[in-house]
């Protein structure tokens, strides 16, 4: 032994710059092997000090041998040496030297110098370690799974043969330590250690693991020595496990106060000496398995949030998604149902967003306690909500349900004592029925949502394929009217003129402005793909005020080249019907210097005689004020010829329909002829529309009808088109 082979000589004298170094001085003379110590040297390695004592004595034992062969070899070569080992004292632990020793070949004594490196060790340790954690936890999302991969890389990097966690729980009142997530080698059977430990329930203060989680102090257990208070100390000595080692798992919340998230428990084999190596990262294992934890439970409320529609705490429409998509891939058979509250708008807009959030919150609450269990409700935006049935559901069992949260929409909702009342409309569509996947089961459920809105609402419709192709209608038909807007806003519509000439010579008597629409493509859409959409909402009547204001504008120019020329405006029902017309109609051509009388109404036979009692007063004040009117598209048979005479119309345009039939249908010859006769009666100019041949030309002629519009006479065509045009014929 070392302690032998080098007996210790006097010290060498103290050094108070050593002192304040930690520096350790030793020399050794080479003959005789014997050494000197400095007192810092002494200090270091624990040893008294005492002439030939045992200065080694703390050295750990495994790490003697090393020590002794560097020593062997500078009393022998006289050899440059750098070496490290562990000494252990009960007080300190485990502590890490430094020996080195300077080149002495060809000189009797040799030295160098003793530091205590265990804080850089220690450092380093830790960070090889936590590197190692932090790499392994990667992709790990579940605290369970964290521990269980901390204990398992505890134990395989510093050896230990079984490890586990003790997690608080709380049942009946009582607060205990409960043995989850056991790791342990594969090479004996642990399994009546491990019921042991599954069986147990700890209380504060009960035994390692108790008392570790009381007093918040790390424990070591030696099973050889009969311990008391530790319940499974036998199953520990069948299972051949020696020393245990105990920490608790701290962490400070954002108040600054310390929690203890559960104990830690490590076993081995082999007997350990008390501080090898674990207590010096117990601190560090714990601060990362309280970080998990934390960063686990912020996963978890980023999770939620993510998945939650912030306002009714349902799901929102992107996790619905997910959740539908697993449940098209899981292959049951399922409802879906689609609902829409009707009259939302009106609660926002009178009573303002908190009352309608209210309402949203109270329906989303109602919605939650009406699905049965498995059901998946979600707030898709807006007022747009959906309930997933839990698969299996029969369609009567999906009616009951539909019926329920027609019930629970149409319930009163108060607010600030306010009582508010809404309606759902519903869909429902059926997977696999109706769908192969989400899209198309959202689609079908909200095509079937829109039926029931079109059919009154407060109602329940199923997906038929009929529905869907009136919502594909519907969508397009929303889509079109946005563009229309940014069309007007952008000054993209643009007017064609169409002749109306004198059926005998030809001359241009009128001129029709049809209206157009240049897309920012360059293509132009007619108005029989837009204007009917355009009639479907406010939009028409403002298209119709363009129309008016271009007609004013071109009018001078007009009247110029064709004098006492007089332009036909075509007015929609909505904007006809809209009793600001004369008004407004005056303020424009007043404004422009137009006289109304260069202007013609014309309005269809079908909007005048459906809003009678509406279209007369209007069409008589339009009439007051100068302007004229025209029956658009006459001969459809809706006026009876005593209507006919109480309207203040002056002009009768024969719908294009009959010229088409003439001169070979029947008919159509009769029609037009009684028309044209009717006219005359009743003297009304009359226009036929849609004159495309010499036929047709001759047959008007033949019959006495005065003014034809069609494109044998001309057809439409932009402003400066028909002034050249014109220009042509008159040379
Ligand atoms: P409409 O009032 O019956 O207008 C006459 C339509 O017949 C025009 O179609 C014109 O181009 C077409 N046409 C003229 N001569 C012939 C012919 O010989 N043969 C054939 N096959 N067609 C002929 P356009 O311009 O496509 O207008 C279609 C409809 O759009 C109009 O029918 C009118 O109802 C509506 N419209 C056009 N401009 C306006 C407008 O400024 N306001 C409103 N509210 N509606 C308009
Ligand atoms: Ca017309
Ligand atoms: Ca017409």
């Amino acid at each position: 032994m070392v302690n032998n082979v080098l007996p210790l000589r006097p010290a060498v004298p103290a050094d108070p710059i050593d002192e304040i170094a930690g520096l350790g001085r030793w020399s050794m003379v080479r003959a005789g092997a014997h050494m000197s110590l400095s007192t810092v040297a002494l200090r270091l390695l624990g040893a008294d000090g005492a002439a030939g004592g045992r200065w080694a004595g703390a050295v750990v034992a495994e790490d003697m041998a090393g020590l002794a062969a560097v020593l062997a070899d500078i009393g022998e070569h006289g050899t440059a040496a750098d070496c490290e080992f562990r000494v252990i004292e009960p007080e300190q632990g485990i502590r890490w030297l430094r020996l080195q020793a300077l080149a002495a070949e060809g000189r009797p004594v040799a030295c160098g110098l003793l530091t205590d490196i265990t804080a850089v060790k220690r450092a380093a340790m830790r960070e090889r370690f936590n590197f190692a954690l932090t790499r392994y936890l990667i992709g790990t999302d579940t605290f369970d799974e964290a521990v269980y991969k901390i204990i398992h890389l505890v134990c395989e990097e510093l050896g230990w043969d079984w490890g586990a966690f003790w997690a608080r729980e709380r049942g009946g009142g009582v607060e205990t330590l409960r043995c989850r997530h056991v790791w342990h080698t594969a090479d004996r059977d642990y399994s009546a250690f491990r019921s042991a430990a599954a069986a147990l329930a700890i209380r504060p203060g009960e035994g390692p693991v108790g008392q570790t989680w009381l007093t918040g102090q790390a424990q070591w257990v030696d099973t050889g020595a009969a311990q008391a208070g530790m319940a499974r100390v036998h199953a520990a000595q069948r299972c051949g496990l020696q020393s245990g080692f105990f920490f608790p798992v701290t962490y400070a919340a954002a108040d600054g106060s310390v929690h203890c998230a559960g104990v830690l428990e490590f076993f081995s084999a082999a007997p350990r000496q008390r501080e090898a190596q674990l207590p010096g990262l117990a601190e560090s294992i714990s601060a990362l398995i309280a970080q998990t934890a934390q960063r686990m439970v912020q996963q978890e409320r980023v999770r939620v949030l993510a998945q939650t529609d912030e306002l009714t705490g349902l799901f929102n429409r992107a996790h619905f998604h997910v959740l539908l998509d697993a449940a098209c891939e899981a292959g049951g058979e399922f409802g879906l149902l689609y609902i829409d509250l009707d009259q939302f708008k009106p609660i926002n807009d009178g009573f303002g967003h908190a009352a309608g959030n209210e309402v949203l919150r109270q329906f989303a609450g109602r919605l939650r306690q009406l699905a049965p269990a498995g059901a998946v409700a979600a707030r898709l935006g807006g007022d747009e909500f959906a309930l997933m049935a839990p698969a299996g559901l029969g369609e009567a069992a999906l009616d009951a349900l539909a019926g329920a949260v027609l019930e629970a929409a149409r319930t009163r909702f108060s607010y600030m004592g306010h009582e508010l009342s809404v309606s759902a409309s519903i869909g429902i569509g059926l997977f696999p029925r109706h769908a192969s996947d989400t899209a198309q089961l959202l689609h079908a459920a909200d095509a079937a949502m829109y039926v029931s809105k079109r059919n009154g609402r407060n109602l329940v419709s199923y997906f038929s394929p009929d529905g869907d192709t009136q919502q594909c209608a519907a969508a397009a038909q929303l889509l079109m009217l946005s563009a229309l807007q940014d069309a007007l806003q952008r000054d993209e519509f643009f007017l064609e003129y169409q002749p109306i000439c004198d059926a005998q010579d030809g001359s241009v008597v009128a001129l029709e402005a049809l209206i157009r629409w240049r897309k920012a493509d360059g293509s132009v859409v007619p108005p029989d793909q837009f204007i009917p959409v355009a009639e479907q909402s406010r939009l028409i009547v403002l298209i119709g005020r363009w129309v008016i204001e271009q007609v004013c504008r071109d009018l001078p120019l007009l009247r110029a080249s064709l004098p006492g020329v007089r332009v036909h405006v075509n007015m929609a029902a909505p904007e006809f019907l809209d009793s600001d017309l004369p008004r407004e109609l005056v303020a424009i051509t007043s404004a422009a210097g137009i006289d109304p009388g260069q202007l013609c109404l014309e309005l269809t036979e079908g909007v005048v005689m459906q809003r009678i009692e509406k279209a007369v007063p209007i069409m008589t004040e339009l009439v007051r004020l100068g302007f004229e009117i025209g029956l658009d598209d006459f001969g459809m048979g809706y006026s009876s010829l005593s209507l006919l005479k109480a309207l203040p119309v002056s002009s009768l345009k024969i719908d294009r329909y009959f010229l088409q039939g003439v001169p070979h249908q029947r008919d159509d010859c009769a029609v037009v002829r009684s028309i044209i006769d009717l006219g005359r009666n009743m003297k009304l100019r009359v226009i036929a529309e849609g004159v495309e041949t010499d036929a047709h030309l001759g047959f008007l002629r033949q019959f006495g009808c005065a003014l034809i519009q069609g494109y044998l006479p001309g057809r439409p065509m932009p402003l400066a088109g028909l002034l050249a045009w014109n220009q042509l014929l008159s040379r």
